[in-house]
């Protein structure tokens, strides 16, 4: 079997497939690179493309015997203009600029707004940001039939460009008819993680959730301010969050996005779910092989901010140096993981355990590891419940989670730390630490003497019962019998 060594990083890459990916041979380089979990991305290509890279993703795990997590990002309701005589019209600077439901196209004085709903919601003083923000609309007047705007910002508007409403809360469902083909598409193709995109309120997720029937787990995208004001309901209902800065930061203004990167980190960490720091990270590796200063800065300081993931967008599935782009950040992060202040800095942020006996296990081994040496922490799970206990707490020994699911296995490719092998069922508890052992040896995260921690509830297969830990040493015999070919 083709082997991967474990990545030597807790924080996890996320990369997205695209034209420049796409292909097996590829999306092998861009995994032997560093990627531990791929997105796809339902806004861009055909069902066929993505359903073709799923297959080779899947066929590359199987290779590996490692898991991976796959996200199908769902496009989410995005509003567009319509179209122009010309393809393309340009405002100027000041003038009077009309949204319409006239189908007729448009020109430099007016186009069609096809979302009825915006007529409803839309009032004077409130902004309209075309085209990533690089035109900006103030509306004048706000009717049934037509929002008149001024111009604060003029340049080229063209076909179908994308509008941003930044000031309103707008009456439109969560997913659109397209998000809901193309959620049947991720479940029927075994998607992991289902990204939910411009979320505005917790009914939002709680509709998507309905409509995923149990299936997956949920990743809701922060990129309304209206999400963030309702941050801790959106993470009760969700299993991730993505920073996703790029509609983040048009929608507020840019300065606003790096202080918000760190309260949602934070506050996602606090409760123990993934969360992913997206956009721009390496953006001018799309076209050029190595990154500026500033983007280097920037992956570091999201690994600093304890991320569970850092992603790539453009610079994988669009880029010209797309195994670059993925070995320079993952050299990024094993470098900060390497700074001795790294541990002081991702703990400035103290967790407190719930209540419960899990997390004061979780929190307990974080405290044994720092106490004594452990070579790594064995977590045995079903649901994966435990292993983002002993995540939250951002310990630094590594840590192992062993599973029977191979849905938990690939969903904990994007938790911080995780590092996912399945098993079989456990029995007793002189199995899961004889398993436990082995794994280690097999894995290169013990040798004769090295400390575990073994996590686990008993009796095995019982959700939520995390109630054991056991410190053990691998002896020599052991190490012995690993060398001489020992299998499970
Ligand atoms: C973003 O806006 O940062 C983002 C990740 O969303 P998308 O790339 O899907 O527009």
């Amino acid at each position: 079997m083709a082997k991967l060594e474990p990545r030597g990083r807790k924080v996890k890459i996320l990369a997205t497939v695209g034209p420049a990916s796409r292909e097996p041979e590829m999306l092998r380089k861009l995994l032997m690179a560093g990627v531990d979990a791929f997105r796809v991305n339902m806004s861009h290509g055909e069902h066929a493309d993505h359903a073709r890279a799923i297959e080779a993703i899947r066929a590359l795990e199987k290779e590996f015997a490692r898991p991976i997590a796959i996200l199908a990002d769902l496009q989410g309701p995005k509003l567009r203009v319509g179209s122009f005589k010309d393809g393309s019209a340009v405002i100027r600077h000041g003038s009077r600029f009309t949204l319409d439901r006239d189908v007729t196209p448009g020109d430099e004085s007016r186009v069609q707004l096809p979302h009825p709903e915006l007529f409803e919601v839309l009032h004077k003083g409130q902004r309209l940001l075309i085209n990533d923000g690089k035109l900006r609309l103030r509306v004048v007047e706000a009717g049934h039939d037509r929002i008149v705007c001024t111009a604060e910002v003029g340049g080229v508007i063209s076909d179908r460009k994308g509008v941003n409403v930044p000031d309103a809360l707008i009456p439109i469902p969560a997913l659109t008819d397209k998000d809901r083909r193309d959620l049947a598409f991720a479940i029927q193709h075994g998607a992991d993680w289902i990204g939910l995109s411009f979320v505005q309120r917790p009914e939002d997720v709680a509709e998507a959730r309905r409509l995923m029937g149990g299936y997956g787990a949920l990743c809701a995208k922060i990129e309304k301010p209206a999400a963030v004001k309702q941050l801790d309901a959106i993470l009760e209902l969700s299993d991730g969050v993505m920073v996703a800065r790029g509609d983040l930061g048009v929608e507020l203004n840019p300065e606003e996005v790096p202080p918000l990167q760190k309260r949602i980190v934070e506050t996602a960490r606090s409760v123990g779910k993934p969360v992913i720091v997206a956009t721009q990270m390496l953006e001018s590796m799309i076209e050029s092989p190595a990154p500026t200063r500033a983007e280097v800065s920037d992956v570091a300081n999201a690994v600093y901010d304890g991320a569970d993931a850092v992603m790539l967008s453009a610079e994988t599935a669009a880029g010209q140096w797309p195994v670059e782009a993925v070995t320079i950040m993952s050299r990024i992060a094993q470098e900060v993981e390497r700074d001795p202040g790294y541990k002081g800095r991702i703990r400035f942020h103290q967790t407190i355990p719930e209540r419960t006996t899990a997390d004061a296990l979780a929190h307990a081994c974080m405290t044994i590891a720092d106490t004594v040496s452990i070579s790594a922490i064995v977590v045995f799970t079903g649901s994966g419940a435990t292993a983002r206990r002993v995540a939250r707490e951002r310990p630094s020994t590594p840590m192992m989670v062993l599973t029977p699911s191979t849905s938990t296995a690939r969903r904990v490719a994007l938790l911080w730390g995780a590092h996912a092998i399945m098993t079989r069922d456990i029995g007793s508890f002189e199995e899961m630490i004889g398993k436990g052992k082995r794994m280690a040896l097999r894995n290169g995260f013990a040798e004769a003497g090295s400390k575990l921690i073994a996590l686990a509830g008993v009796p095995f297969g019982t959700p939520g019962a995390t109630n054991l830990l056991h410190v053990v040493t691998v002896n020599g015999d052991e190490l012995k019998r690993h060398k001489a070919g020992d299998t499970d």
